[in-house]
């Protein structure tokens, strides 16, 4: 008799996350305000590989720099705000 709970249990456990899973893909993202982007110029380089990357438009909510084969990019010259 416990087995069939912890059964149900499994099984409501991965219907809950694979609903919250296509919850969240099916949701739009969020409309970007126009203006919170600015015009920049940015040079990123991809210290792994060498890949460049001049950024000439950015979000003043988001000031990460952009990543690359899973590493942040090295700003390597900024001109600008
Ligand atoms: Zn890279």
């Amino acid at each position: 008799m416990t087995d069939i709970f912890i059964a149900v249990a499994i099984g409501v456990t991965i219907f809950w996350v694979i609903r919250k899973i296509l919850i969240m893909l099916a949701t739009p993202p969020p409309v970007i305000d126009p203006g919170e982007i600015i015009e920049v110029e940015h040079h990123y380089r991809c210290s792994v590989c060498g890949t460049e990357l001049i950024v000439t438009a950015a979000s003043v909510t988001e000031t990460d720099p952009p990543k690359h084969c899973r590493e942040e990019m090295t700003l390597t010259w900024h001109g600008g705000t």
